[in-house]
């Protein structure tokens, strides 16, 4: 791997820190807004946002209420960590192991991460086809270029088509996005330019100090 396989992997990086996961706080908060909630927390509350991701954490689990709503899923999506980070158990003994059995905490959109906040607005939000195959697309990509990513470095066969496949679905989500998407491109090239300069500079001293007789 080389010096530009890891400027490609940190340019994709800063797109996924500094476009995809505002945005997708961003579309979570007004998805809700556009509900009438005034919270994240009242939206997790309702119940057929709290049902879904109660059944998207636990397995062979059969509710007392809405019942014709329950599911099993074959692999649990939700995280043990994420389900703590959104619901507490309500304090009592618990008769059953069922949705009615949380209630949500007080956090903000801006507290979740890529992944979670993902998956609610994929899950719980009513998209449309189009939205929510571009946040699936950006969370896939997400874990396989970046967090399974033993290398750290993205090669130029994969950043082509990549950066495209980024570009094209998070301007469906917002056209907004473009001029930052270039931005970030052009900024890391400036950093490796500088970083070029100085290291010239440093082997050309080198060079100076090798052909200047003591
Ligand atoms: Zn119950
Ligand atoms: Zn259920």
């Amino acid at each position: 791997m080389d010096k530009e396989d890891k400027r490609r992997y940190f340019v994709v990086g800063s797109v996924y820190l500094e476009v995809v996961t505002p945005l997708f706080q961003q579309k979570l908060e007004q998805k809700y807004q556009d509900l009438n909630f005034r919270c994240l927390k009242d939206f997790l509350d309702r119940k057929a946002v709290i049902h879904i991701l109660f059944h998207l954490r636990h397995r062979n689990a059969w509710c007392c209420t809405d019942k014709a709503n329950c599911t099993n899923q074959g692999a649990l999506p939700l995280n043990h960590h994420q389900w703590k980070q959104l619901y507490a158990e309500n304090p009592g003994p618990g008769i059953h192991n069922c949705f009615c059995k949380y209630t949500a905490k007080s956090i903000k959109p801006a507290d979740l991460d890529l992944s979670l906040c993902g998956l609610i607005l994929y899950n719980c939000c009513n998209l449309g086809q189009l939205d929510e195959e571009a946040v699936h697309i950006l969370r896939r990509n997400k874990n396989d270029y970046l967090s399974h990513n033993t290398t750290c470095g993205i090669t130029k066969d994969e950043y082509g088509p990549l950066m495209d496949e980024l570009k094209t679905n998070i301007l469906q989500l917002d056209q907004t996005k473009e001029d930052e998407l270039i931005r970030i491109q052009k900024d890391h090239w400036m950093m490796l330019c500088v970083t070029n300069t100085q290291q010239s500079f440093l082997i050309s001293k080198k060079y100076w100090k090798r052909l200047t007789p003591k």
